[in-house]
């Protein structure tokens, strides 16, 4: 793959295995050529993740806005930095300047990322693999309350099964450039003839 958006935390979290799994992650985006898009800060596991990119000789391409750039946050040892004027639109350039996406640890502004990337999925605005690298069980509550969502019916099987998840770096990006979307079918006809009864 050319290029794939890696969410994560702008914090390190407590467990060293975070650390490890951004350095491990980015020494396979430089080995197997593929360029790092993120979220261009210089700061917690997104620092750490394009440290090892750019130390094993990768590409990394930044998307921030131009406030947070005046903030002093932004990396500035990465190769391209496109600076935007909203985290609306870096969210779209986002999704733009990549073939697939990675969710690594991290807080609100992961879950902010990745829930978007999935309703897009969802509604088929974009059909671009997407990847949870579930360090150390870390995402282990989140996926039961994805079941939990398609088990009272919020959720559908076919959009939860479009999200991969592996414990390991090595066999999650194969899983995404192997990736082809479920069938999500009718379902807009589904819902819709649900909610007319
Ligand atoms: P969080 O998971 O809450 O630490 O937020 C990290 C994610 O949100 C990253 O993938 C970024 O794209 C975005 N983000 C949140 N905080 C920052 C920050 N200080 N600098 C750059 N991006 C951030």
């Amino acid at each position: 793959m050319k290029s794939i958006c890696v969410f994560c935390g702008s914090s390190l979290g407590f467990k060293p295995s975070y650390r490890q799994a951004a350095i491990e992650l980015g020494h396979l985006f430089a080995t197997r050529k593929t360029e790092l898009i993120y979220g261009g800060a210089n700061v917690g596991l997104m620092k750490v993740l394009a440290d090892s990119v750019l130390e094993n000789g990768g590409k990394v391409i930044g998307v921030m806005p131009h406030q947070m750039i005046h903030n002093e946050i932004a990396h500035n040892g990465i190769h391209k930095m496109h600076a935007v004027s909203t985290m609306a639109e870096r969210k779209l350039m986002m999704v733009t300047l990549s073939d697939a996406f990675i969710a690594l640890p991290g807080g609100y502004g992961t879950l902010d990322e990745m829930s978007e990337i999935l309703t897009y999925n969802q509604l088929r605005i974009s059909d671009k693999p997407i990847g949870l690298l579930n360090v150390d069980g870390y995402y282990d509550d989140l996926l039961r309350f994805f079941d939990h969502g398609v088990s009272e019916g919020f959720i559908r099987d076919e959009h939860r099964n479009n999200l991969i998840v592996s414990e390991n770096s090595y066999q999650l990006l194969d899983q995404l450039a192997a990736y082809s979307p479920v069938s999500t079918g009718k379902w807009i006809e589904d819902i819709k003839h649900e909610s007319s009864k």
